[in-house]
């Protein structure tokens, strides 16, 4: 089958949700197709490892009613070719979708452990991945939580707070390493530890049987793990396969210029996928969190709709960790010189992030609404250093 649409959006994730409604709000008598490979409408996707284990959200609330838009969706339909000079993409049953511009909005795929994953082995990323997990994490199950990133760290919360035993395993020395200065990853540790989780620090998992009762997980220290079942989060790569094969830019990301366009003028990218240059930073990032999904989404269904400008956001991300929880914007890496502002001892404060004496990132640690400051001192010159930052961004109310 033929379809033709003025905007074809291919990726039906968070971006792709905030471009239809971006290009809808610039353009009301657009036709606008969108082609997403899972079979629900487009959602928000934290919930999945947030909200929806406390209990008071339920699942319907997390659609985002992009159909709203008058967009025609075609779901459970991946992308399986691209063709620019002809300006068509075709799916894997062989329908065809003209545009005349495109947005590729096709995230990012989890990495997986390698051996084959039965239904009780879930590498975390989608709301049917929710719904199986769901299925299995009944209170007193025991359920392995693999890797200890955003989706290993917010899991393990949620699962121990629906009453699982939980035991996390990852390949650093403690929760969030490399990305938390080492006395709060370690504080984290222990307030994990206090709250039923078991913590396997300094392994990976090598091997693994996933059968119907269970998964028996082999370890890279020899120890085996038997578990009702486990939970990937290891890290995601992003989809480029369609923009590599037709020959656009990518190095890591399909690379954007500032309007989020790609190296083909009729195709802009957005989202987990996009390398994309921050002047306040004044590097080239892709990152993989909900604000620059929603934001990068709707810069591009504007553009897109020939309502221009540069994309100069700064994403921010956000996470709850039982009932501690943050804020962050720019880089969070241990490596950096890190001042650390505590108002109560790895309960509240904010972490600064400097290279060069500059900031490069600031964590808001229980501390909220402090976003856009932080924001504006990652795009300040400097230089700075602990005594300048030390108050600087208030938290002691
Ligand atoms: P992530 O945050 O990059 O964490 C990956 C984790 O997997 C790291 O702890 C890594 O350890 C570990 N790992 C890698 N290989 C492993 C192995 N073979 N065995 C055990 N552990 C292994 O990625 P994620 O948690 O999978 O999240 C996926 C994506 O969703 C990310 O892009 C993330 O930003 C996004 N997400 C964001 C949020 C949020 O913004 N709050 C929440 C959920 C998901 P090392 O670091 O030591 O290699």
């Amino acid at each position: 089958m033929e379809h033709a649409y003025d905007y074809l959006i291919v990726g039906g994730g968070m971006a792709g949700d905030a471009a239809a409604k971006a290009i809808r709000a610039a353009d009301a008598t657009a036709f606008i197709g969108l082609v997403g490979a899972e079979t629900s409408p487009p959602y928000q996707r934290p919930p999945l490892s947030k909200a929806l284990w406390k209990g008071d959200t339920a699942l319907d609330s997390v659609d985002l009613g992009t159909a709203a838009t008058g967009a025609v969706l075609h779901l459970g339909r991946r992308v399986t070719s691209l063709d620019p000079a002809a300006r068509r993409v075709r799916d894997e049953r062989g329908d065809s979708y003209g545009y005349r511009r495109l947005l590729l909005a096709t995230g990012a795929t989890p990495r997986r452990l390698p051996f084959a994953a039965g239904d009780r082995l879930i590498h975390y990323r989608t709301v049917d991945d929710y719904r199986r997990l769901r299925r299995y994490a009944v209170a007193g199950a025991h359920v392995a939580v693999i890797g200890g990133g955003f989706i290993g760290s917010e899991l393990a919360a949620s699962l121990a707070g629906v009453g699982c035993k939980v035991s996390m395993l990852f390949p650093g020395e403690s929760i969030g390493s490399g990305r938390y200065p080492p006395t709060l990853a370690a504080f984290l540790d222990d307030y994990y530890r206090g709250r039923g989780v078991d913590l396997l620090a300094g392994v990976k998992v090598v091997d693994g049987r996933a059968d119907d009762t269970g998964v028996e997980l082999v370890l890279s220290d020899g120890r085996h793990l038997r578990v009702d079942a486990a939970v990937a989060g290891l890290g995601v790569t992003p989809d480029t396969a369609l923009a590599e094969h037709a020959g656009l830019a990518v190095a890591d990301g399909v690379v954007v210029d500032a309007q989020l366009r790609t190296s083909d003028p009729d195709i802009w990218a957005a989202g987990d996928l996009a390398n994309f240059f921050n002047p306040s930073l004044g590097r080239r990032l892709r990152v993989e969190h909900e604000n620059a999904a929603v934001e990068m989404g709707a810069h591009a269904g504007r553009a897109m709709a020939g309502a221009g400008g540069d994309y100069t956001t700064l994403p921010y991300f956000y996470s709850d960790l039982f009932d501690l929880g943050y804020e962050a914007v720019g880089l969070l890496d241990a490596r950096l010189q890190v001042v650390e502002d505590w108002s109560e001892p790895h309960r509240k404060g904010v972490v600064y992030y400097l290279e060069g004496g500059r900031v490069r990132g600031v964590l808001l640690w229980n501390v909220w609404d402090q976003v856009d400051a932080a924001r504006a001192l990652i795009a300040q010159p400097g230089p700075f250093d602990a005594a300048s930052l030390r108050g600087r961004i208030p938290h002691d109310g």
